[in-house]
């Protein structure tokens, strides 16, 4: 890691891009930069990272990314894969949510803690020649000139300097102070009830594979298993089971806890860590304004009901790099960041509906008969789906629907779930069976020609050959052969969604 800097760490222009906030989002998207070989910077004010455990799943969209850095494998030594989330009722009853049949080389998701996660994009980012600077408070920016560079306002325990930067990023958490310099509006709610979250070893043997939810009539708490066999507890609870004066204590959890009647099931025999607090869902107004963007927490706040904050801040970045990677390199204009942006606030608004768990919560506490509980189990599919993030799109889809696999469509803006992208370059995947070269000259140049396997041919909409692929894994365009110039060429359809 670098050390506190003067204004002599920096080079005499600059950097490229400043990222405000080392957290899993700025961090992913410093090495997402650095394996496209761009100049960048990630400042934080905090002098090491954060050693609590907060997010802990790292859903299958989030380890494909990751595989593409290389880091994959090192991280799952550090957790735990889970092949399902089962959500037990009051009376016995299990429900479960499967993730095997995920369209992935990773159909599961890991348990890993986030300082974990955040040591391993760290190192990466450092060695990888990416500058890492703590202990160093963005403070402010403005725009030198009209169309220029940023100057960046940055404060350490030496003073004030000032940083030129082509772009900015504000990865800096739910209290985001590059947001507010941007002024763009964070509304939302705050849920009236306290997030408890508990950490240890479980009085009884869990299933090392499978997360669970315990759903009770007075509330729901998840169990989560980490590695080295422990154990995570965590709920949301009203203020009266805590009791007014007595703050956060190992027994008002307990207590909280055995209120739901699922007894020792979800009792700790050793509380290593506690925490306490406040669950929001908001959403920034815009996630751009310039040359400043806005990523992860900064931009969009979900209830924690299937770990999608961190993943979704990993998606931010995986949508954002290949986008500055392209303005830096001079192949793209300043209209790119507008398609991010536009893009990222549609997904992070589907998350939202895919974490408001309430409703879902409500019918498995009514499941008294066979006929409702077949309701819970019709209502669960396309949560493996959602909460994973392969089939995220960022086309128009009813506002009740979760992503199903077979409903898939690889329109443009859908994700191809299971492709490996290349870091620059559009990939154009083919048909099985369709000949490449009838499409020559119709695809930008340097596209890579790869076949659909038989499973993602299935997602083609009627008609079309082939889709051209985004380094993000999302289709640009669509191609099919059914216009032709009048000199007998192919002239594809291509519905263009962003540069
Ligand atoms: C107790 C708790 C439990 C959680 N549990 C879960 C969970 O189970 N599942 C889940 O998905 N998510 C969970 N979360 C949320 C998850 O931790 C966040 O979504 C995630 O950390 C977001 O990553 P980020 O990089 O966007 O922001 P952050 O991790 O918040 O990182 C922002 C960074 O910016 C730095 N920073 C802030 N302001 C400045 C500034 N002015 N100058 C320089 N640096 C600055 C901060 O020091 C910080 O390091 C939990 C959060 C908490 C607090």
């Amino acid at each position: 890691m670098n050390h506190p800097p003067e204004s002599g760490a920096f080079p005499g222009d600059g950097t490229d891009v400043l990222i405000v906030g080392a957290g899993p989002t700025g961090l992913m998207l410093g090495c997402e930069l650095r394996r496209r070989g761009i100049e960048c910077t990630v400042i934080d004010r905090a002098p090491d990272v954060d050693p609590r455990t907060r997010a802990v799943m790292v859903h299958a969209a989030s380890l494909e990314a990751l595989e593409d850095l290389g880091l994959r494998a090192g991280l799952e030594r550090q957790g735990v894969r889970q092949r399902r989330i089962a959500f037990h009722l009051h009376h016995g009853a299990v429900h479960t949510v499967e993730f095997a049949g995920l369209d992935t080389p990773y159909p599961y998701y890991l348990n890993v803690p986030q300082p974990a996660v955040e040591r391993t994009l760290a190192t990466a980012f450092t060695e990888r020649g990416g500058r890492l600077l703590r202990s160093v408070r963005y403070e402010d920016h403005r725009t030198d000139g009209p169309g220029g560079q940023l100057l960046v306002e940055l404060a350490t325990a030496h003073g004030t300097f000032t940083v030129p930067a082509r772009y900015l990023v504000g990865a800096d958490g739910a209290g985001s102070d590059v947001r507010r310099r941007l002024g763009l509006a964070f509304d939302g709610i705050t849920y009236p009830m306290s997030y408890l979250l508990a950490e240890g070893s479980p009085q009884q043997a869990v299933d090392p594979d499978t997360s669970a939810m315990y759903v009770g009539p007075g509330g729901a708490v998840s169990l989560l298993p980490l590695p080295g066999g422990l154990v995570r507890v965590a709920g949301p609870a009203a203020p009266e089971l805590l009791g007014r004066d007595e703050g956060v204590t190992g027994a008002a959890f307990a207590r909280a806890v055995d209120a739901l009647g699922f007894g020792a099931t979800l009792r700790l025999a050793r509380t290593d860590r506690l925490a306490h607090y406040q669950v929001h869902e908001r959403l920034a107004a815009g996630f751009h304004s310039g040359r400043a963007v806005l990523a992860g927490d900064a931009a969009h706040l979900n209830s924690p009901a299937g770990g999608q904050a961190m993943n979704t801040g990993f998606a931010d970045a995986t949508a954002l790099a290949w986008r500055l990677a392209a303005l830096v390199e001079g192949r793209a204009g300043d209209g790119v960041l507008a398609d991010y942006a536009r893009e990222r606030r549609h997904a992070a608004a589907e998350v939202g509906r895919a974490t408001s768990a309430i409703g879902l919560l409500q019918a498995m506490r009514e499941a008294t008969t066979q006929d409702l509980h077949r309701r819970v189990r019709e209502s669960l599919a396309g949560y493996a789906e959602a909460w994973s993030q392969l089939y995220t799109t960022y086309a128009e889809r009813p506002a009740d629907a979760l992503p199903r696999r077979e409903t898939h469509q690889l329109v443009p803006g859908a994700r191809v779930p299971g492709h490996v992208p290349h870091p620059s370059r559009p990939v154009a995947l083919f048909r099985p069976g369709v000949r490449p070269e009838a499409y020559r000259g119709a695809l930008p140049a340097g596209t890579r020609g790869l076949a659909l396997s038989t499973r993602q041919s299935a997602w083609l909409p009627a008609g079309a050959d082939a889709v051209l692929v985004r380094p993000d894994r999302h289709v640009a365009a669509v191609l099919a052969p059914d216009t032709r110039r009048p000199d007998g060429t192919p002239d594809h359809r291509r519905e263009e969604v962003a540069a």
